[in-house]
């Protein structure tokens, strides 16, 4: 039988709504062999992932890097999975810090922006319901849902909240640093949703092209924000510049309605990706 392989989902330790330990036992009942923690910009959940692990799991430890590619103006925000990097690597621990913090102050941004326009939300409330994590917009959604102005995250999302009228930018990391930095810290970096055009503006392909000269290993094809044809694209690109392709839920409990293992990784691709990581922190085993 087929191993069945998630390499993108994030916990309460960011933006998800199940504990690591809740997130490694949900992904044993829901059949994975092997599943990857990739929380926004920090590796805090790892430590009670591992300890919870249910026989028979393999956890490949990982973030989700808040990045931009700064070659057009205004820069594009993108997404960059790290996998099995060494946590203690001090330039990408600041940079992460960095980001966590910039994270904080453009939430309290957006709330004094909804907060002008009369809405009530409180900023303390919702730094408090990421309980530690780091915070995003769907924290900030939560409350709008509290509110009651919108009735679910989804719609939180749209133009007149947080997808638009409320969007601020957030002090990302240079892409082609973070491909840098995770490379010296031994991790494998693989660009998150990179054709997700339903999700704002995309990076050229060219500038993918660009960044496997730096270190990029793969891309993630098989998203939930990809159309089908978003899909063929990236398969196709990942074939010519020879990058491994991944595909994964990017589970976010009931942030999100995706269900763990709606989409999987190949054994094959799955290999690579680990056999390229420098062996610091390696897979973990329930
Ligand atoms: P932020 O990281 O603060 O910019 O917020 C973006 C995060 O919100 C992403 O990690 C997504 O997981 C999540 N997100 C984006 N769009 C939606 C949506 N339509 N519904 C639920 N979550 C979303
Ligand atoms: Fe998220
Ligand atoms: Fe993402
Ligand atoms: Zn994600």
């Amino acid at each position: 039988m087929s191993s069945r392989i998630d390499l993108h989902t994030h916990s309460t330790a960011s933006d998800g709504t199940l504990t690591p330990a809740e997130l490694v036992r949900a992904a044993a009942e829901a059949g994975l062999d092997v599943l990857a923690l990739t929380d926004h910009d920090t590796t805090a959940g790892w430590a009670s992932a591992v300890r919870a692990l249910p026989p028979g799991l393999g956890l490949v430890r990982g973030a989700e890097i808040s990045c931009r590619w700064f070659g057009t103006e205004p820069a594009v925000p993108l997404h960059l999975l790290a996998y099995l990097f060494d946590p203690d690597a001090p330039e990408l621990v600041a940079e992460l810090a960095r980001v966590r913090a910039a994270r904080e102050e453009r939430g309290e941004r957006i709330v004094a922006l909804l907060r002008a326009d009369g809405i009530d939300v409180s900023w303390p409330e919702i730094l408090a319901g990421a309980a530690g994590g780091t915070v995003g917009r769907p924290h900030i959604a939560q409350a709008l849902i509290r509110a009651g102005l919108v009735a679910t995250t989804n719609e939180a999302f749209g133009p007149d909240w947080l997808g638009e009228r409320y969007r601020l930018p957030k002090e990302d990391i240079d892409v082609f640093h973070a491909v840098r930095l995770v490379r010296a810290a031994g991790g494998v970096p693989v660009f998150a949703h990179p054709r997700a055009t339903r999700r704002g503006r995309i990076v050229p392909d060219a500038l993918i092209a660009e960044l496997a000269t730096v270190g990029l290993a793969g891309l993630e094809a098989d998203h939930e924000d990809h159309s089908p044809a978003e899909r063929a694209h990236v398969r196709a690109l990942a074939g010519e510049l020879g990058l491994v392709v991944t595909g994964s839920s990017d589970f976010h409990g009931t942030h999100k309605t995706v269900r763990l293992g709606a989409h999987t990784t190949t054994e094959e691709a799955y290999e690579r990706i680990v056999a390229e990581a420098s062996g610091v922190t390696g897979v973990a085993y329930g």
